[in-house]
């Protein structure tokens, strides 16, 4: 049981992460280098699968239909997240490990 979930090319390659988010209550899927996310963007990543470093920082802005703006905003390092003050749910400044995955 991985706390990540490999995101896979039409090749095979690990293209990237998946992981849930117990602050969004959804999951964020970085993608490592020299791989990007379909919005360009891509990460670092130590390539530990159990305890996960991602860097720089994964930030995600989702407007919600309401029009309320959702912040996301953590340091995932040795498999915990720590989440940054400026995220908008109620884990705004506390780490947490990654949950562990279905
Ligand atoms: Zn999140």
């Amino acid at each position: 049981m991985s706390k990540l979930l490999r995101i896979e090319n039409n090749d095979g390659d690990t293209v990237g992460y998946m992981y849930f988010c117990p602050g969004c209550k959804s999951h964020h899927a970085p993608y490592i280098r020299p791989y990007k996310s379909p919005n360009g963007a891509s990460w670092d990543f130590n390539g530990n699968e159990v305890k996960p470093t991602f860097s720089p920082s994964i930030l995600t802005r989702v407007e919600r239909s309401d029009g309320k703006l959702m912040v996301c905003h953590s340091f995932v390092t040795d498999g915990n997240i720590q989440y940054l003050d400026d995220c908008t749910h109620k884990l705004a400044g506390q780490t947490v490990p990654i949950p562990e995955s279905d």
